[in-house]
């Protein structure tokens, strides 16, 4: 059998729209799957070793840079998720907590690098929050998000 050239072009141009279908249809896949994985994965921070990974649910909204005694020091900008939604995965003993005063707070580091990663409650209350510091995040993460001047040291209010 012997195909016309009209039909040989007609098969060509067949060949290639099925081609641009297949690959519109496994873009408009990928893009999908994007927006269903920012939807419900995690983005992940590590202290400057490695040793102690951050989970959380989501980019945060606002950062705090807070003026109290111990955040000015530790230099951290901290993002506010609820406790359960945070999973900080590292081996035993591959962490340190500092607490002061009446201990209602602990404040946890990597115990090799000693990168702050957050603090939480002690003991932890049944629907709670905890400030995970975003410094550990990569800055391509919090990039343009807000950064807010919290007066920890006297106030308790936001000073802008
Ligand atoms: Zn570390």
């Amino acid at each position: 059998m012997t195909t016309t050239p009209s039909g040989t072009a007609r098969a060509k141009n067949t060949q290639r729209r099925r081609a641009s279908v297949r690959r519109r249809g496994v873009a408009a896949a990928s893009r999908l799957s994007l927006r269903a994985k920012a939807k419900r994965s995690v983005l992940t921070g590590t202290c400057h070793c490695g040793a102690v990974r951050i989970d959380v649910p989501r980019r945060p909204r606002m950062l705090t840079s807070c003026n109290c005694s111990i955040c000015r020091r530790y230099g951290v900008l901290w993002a506010y998720y609820r406790a359960a939604d945070v999973h900080l995965v590292c081996k035993a003993g591959a962490t340190q907590a500092y607490s002061w005063g009446r201990k209602a707070l602990k404040f946890v580091r990597c115990a090799t690098c000693g990168c702050v990663m957050n603090w939480e409650r002690v003991p932890a209350r049944k629907v709670d929050y905890m400030g995970v510091n975003a410094r550990n995040l990569a800055p391509g993460i919090w990039g343009t998000v807000r950064i807010r001047l919290l007066d920890g040291a006297d106030t308790w209010k936001y000073l802008d």
